[in-house]
């Protein structure tokens, strides 16, 4: 239980990143309310910030104390354990303390604040400068004012310090304004029967006669629920709020009001209601993990289970069990939009008992849902990376599905890993931690291996079908036998046809979205770039524009050349939409449809596709790598990849991983009914690993490989990475702290008497300009995590010291994924 009592300081963290608390004191009304894990508005450099009690306490060494201003909420925001997990994730991701706070809580909780000034009359006494002269002119003519008011008045010159100066001498008293908006309790007026004033019979005939519609309200609260909405009452009766203000006047009802959630709409898959009995692989899994679960111990599991081994139904049955058992669970799902399925299936199985998190809610409906799990009202919580931070009591189980996938790694500060938070939560409260997927990360395997994760395994498809035979294509054979640019290789297009021909379904994937990735002006070699960003324009056919896939930016279709004026200019290369407008005409009779970030943006866009898909309305979906998501749809018996090669070449240690996996799981899409399928994967690079791999459904192959790489270039997980980079408008700026950077990084290896602390870079990012920033990048690899956590903060701080100009951006990633 959070402390409570009549404490005088605070000490309160912040969302800046120095780490460390400040020593605030309690105004004597608020020290009953006070408790750790509250959240507190705090004046600070003449600022008003939102941050978060972490301690109480009776005494202080310091001399000078501020006051803290307002505590907003009635309940803490963290429990002590929430607490220790963001100190844990400050420390392990090198933030503050205050920021992993700020990444935990839910949106919404970062309020504005303003200062109101008010004269006190009786305090002017002594003499005044100029400038307080004017404040105090300004606030007796006009009453109180906040700062930006009196700015408004007198100038900003010097106006905080005279401020502060004056409230010193208690000649200006400040009131705190908080600003509405953000997460905030919603409530609707209802009304209530007053039970004692039940008129006689006569009088109740007059007030019929005279008021109707008063009485027929009245009516309805004695004889039905004496409390409802009053939206309900005005639906029923045809009423208004002054009738019901009347009637309350008149001592018949009492007007509330009552404070109610915003619910997110939820889609269900009643197919999963049932229960499957377990099939033996399963159930051994199952008993691992149950017994785990009955001795309050931590234990992570690594289920690999291939697709479609059911590895959704043994969460399920151990989720029901943890219930049972008393605790509460987790389930965190690589992106919520993107599975609708999956979390259908949590829905229809625990229906009332699952609240949900993820970026797709608005702030208000995140904020009840959150509330809801606080409050013990669910016992289950479901969502994308942020929901491992979901506020539920006593977590017994958390489940990190798809855990390969890389959603989980937050893009911004603090770059955490939602699977490692998952390893570390379960770690702290005693709780199991179940890691699903039939492409485990390398990390993850290699923790199974080395027996840190215990490794549970699903070797067949729970229903009757097997894995889908993958066949490879030559691309080169083919590119020479047929020549020119082809979408579609003979053999893919002949099962195509088939397949439509068979009325059944088929899913091609090519992962890369927009019509063309390259216009070229084939006389003078122009080609339409980004005017942010160091890479070509995509040209989009719908709209008729160029977009930038980094910074979005658009312009028109160019009708010549940018240089030369020559026209007409060629469109290279093919994406989603030159393929979708290929397939329509190559199977004039099929309904295509096409899925990527272009066709699902908005709410429900996944949905809606994948929808029509289960309903059969579609023969052939084409789409990038949202595709190859968890979906179960029986009816696919095809599944083709148009080239698998696009991943290979990334400037990326998990290049070859991250292909695999995507390759695997597409494959996975295809004969999970009960006709078998095949797969055939268009590829240049046949006999890489990766693709061979998937190629015969050998994960242990492909982590031999892929480990015996790792090694050998001392990449993760042998070496803990840390990726530095800066970044800056201005080119000049930006690689004279690169090497600035390299600098201070080799001195703090020397100060710290580093041994065996690699430097890779400082190089351009891969993308060595993005939304106008010049990026330049610099990783160390340690065989030590401690050094790599040490060093990262060393260096943040000297290179904070030495960089002299905020033209100039640092920023840190522990644990990098993708290179930029
Ligand atoms: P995974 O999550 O491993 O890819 P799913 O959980 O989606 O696999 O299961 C694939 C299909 O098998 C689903 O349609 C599911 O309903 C079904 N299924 C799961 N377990 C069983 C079982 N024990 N018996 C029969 N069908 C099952
Ligand atoms: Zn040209
Ligand atoms: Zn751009």
């Amino acid at each position: 239980m959070p402390a409570k009592g009549a404490y005088a300081y605070a000490e309160i963290v912040v969302s800046t990143p120095l780490d460390r608390a400040f020593t605030y004191a309690i105004p004597d009304a608020l020290r009953e309310r006070a408790m750790i894990g509250m959240r507190a508005i705090v004046p600070m450099r003449n600022q008003m910030k939102t941050g978060y009690i972490v301690a109480l306490s009776n005494t202080t060494d310091l001399e000078e104390i501020r006051l803290l201003l307002d505590l907003p909420d009635e309940q803490p925001v963290f429990s002590q354990s929430m607490l220790e997990l963001c100190r844990w994730m400050a420390d392990y991701y090198c933030c503050s303390w205050g920021e992993a706070l700020q990444c935990a809580a839910p949106p919404g909780m970062r309020v504005g604040a303003k200062m109101r000034y008010h004269l006190q009359q009786d305090r002017l006494e002594g003499r005044f400068s100029e400038r307080q002269k004017k404040v105090i002119a300004a606030l007796y003519s006009r009453g109180a004012l906040t700062e930006g008011q009196l700015a408004k008045e007198i100038g900003r010159t010097a106006l905080s310090n005279t401020l502060q100066a004056l409230v010193r001498r208690g000649v200006l008293t400040a009131e705190t304004i908080l600003q509405q908006g953000g997460a905030s309790i919603r409530t609707e007026t209802w009304v209530r029967l007053v039970e004692d004033a039940v008129p006689d019979t006569e009088n109740l005939l007059r007030f019929q006669r005279r008021a109707p519609k008063q009485a027929a309200v009245y009516l309805d609260l004695l004889h039905g629920e004496p409390e409802r909405a009053a939206t309900t009452m005005y639906e029923k009766h045809g009423v208004n709020a002054t009738i019901l203000r009347t009637l309350e006047k008149r001592g018949f009802i009492t007007r509330f009001e009552k404070e109610f959630y915003r619910t997110p709409e939820l889609s269900k898959d009643n197919r999963a209601t049932k229960k499957h009995p377990l099939n033996p692989d399963q159930q051994a899994a199952y008993e691992r993990i149950v017994a785990a679960m009955e001795t309050d111990e931590y234990k992570t599991f690594l289920l690999h289970g291939i697709t479609g081994s059911g590895k959704t139904e043994v969460y399920l049955q151990a989720i029901e069990r943890m219930l049972a058992l008393g605790r509460d669970a987790i389930i965190l799902v690589p992106e919520i939009s993107l599975t609708p399925q999956t979390v259908g299936r949590f829905f229809a199985r625990f229906k009332e008992d699952i609240a949900v998190l993820h970026s797709g809610l608005g702030v208000g409906e995140r904020y009840d849902e959150w509330r809801r799990a606080q409050r013990g009202e669910v016992r289950i919580v479901v969502g994308a990376r942020s929901a491992i931070f979901a506020p539920l009591p006593n977590v017994g189980i958390i489940v990190v599905d798809e855990e390969h996938d890389h959603s989980y790694k937050q893009g911004e500060a603090p770059r955490y890993h939602a699977r490692d938070v998952a390893v570390m939560r379960a770690k702290m409260n005693q709780a199991v931690c179940v890691l699903g997927s039939a492409t485990p990360s390398i990390e993850s395997y290699y923790n199974s291996e080395k027996k840190k994760f215990t490794r549970l395994s699903l070797l067949n498809r729970a229903t009757s079908g097997t894995l889908p035979d993958v066949q490879l294509i030559d691309m080169r054979i083919e590119t020479k036998e047929v020549g020119g640019k082809i979408v579609l290789s003979r053999t893919l297009e002949e099962a195509v046809k088939e397949r439509v021909a068979a009325h059944e379904q088929v899913i091609l994937l090519l992962n890369r979205r927009g019509y063309a990735p390259f216009v070229l002006c084939p006389q003078c070699g122009w080609v339409a770039e980004c005017p942010n960003c160091n890479v070509s324009m995509t040209y989009h056919q719908n709209g008729a524009l160029l977009r930038c896939h980094y910074c979005d930016t658009t312009a028109p279709k160019p009708v010549v050349c940018g240089k030369c004026h020559f026209n007409p200019l060629v469109y290279l290369g093919t994406g989603t939409q030159k393929a979708e407008e290929y397939l329509m005409r190559a199977f004039p009779g099929a309904r295509v449809a096409r899925m990527d970030a272009d066709t699902t943006a908005g709410k429900g866009g996944h949905a809606k596709i994948l929808g029509r898909f289960a309903a059969g309305e579609i023969d052939i979906l084409i789409g990038t790598q949202m595709l190859a998501k968890g979906h179960d749809y029986p009816g696919v018996t095809l599944v083709g990849v148009i080239n698998a090669d696009t991943g290979l070449s990334m400037p990326d240690f998990r290049a070859a991983e991250q292909s695999f996996q995507l390759l695997t799981q597409v494959a996975g899409r295809a004969g999970r009914g009960n006709r078998p399928g095949e797969v055939h994967i268009q590829t240049f690079r046949p006999k890489h690993y990766a693709v061979q791999a998937a190629h015969h459904h050998d994960y242990a192959a492909f982590y031999e490989k892929e480990i015996h790489y790792r090694h050998s270039a001392g990449y993760p997980p042998f070496r803990r990475m840390a990726n530095f980079a800066v970044e800056s408008e201005d080119p000049l700026l930006a690689e004279r702290h690169a090497v600035l950077l390299h600098r201070v990084t080799r001195e703090q290896i020397q100060a710290l008497s580093y041994q065996g602390v690699e430097i890779l870079g400082p190089s351009p990012a891969a993308v060595s300009r993005v939304k106008k920033k010049y990026r330049w990048q610099l990783a160390v690899l340690s065989r030590s995590a401690k050094r790599i956590n040490h060093l990262t903060r060393a260096v943040r701080d000297a290179f904070g010291t030495a960089c002299e100009t905020r033209q100039v951006q640092f920023k840190i990633d522990l644990d990098p994924y993708g290179m930029y």
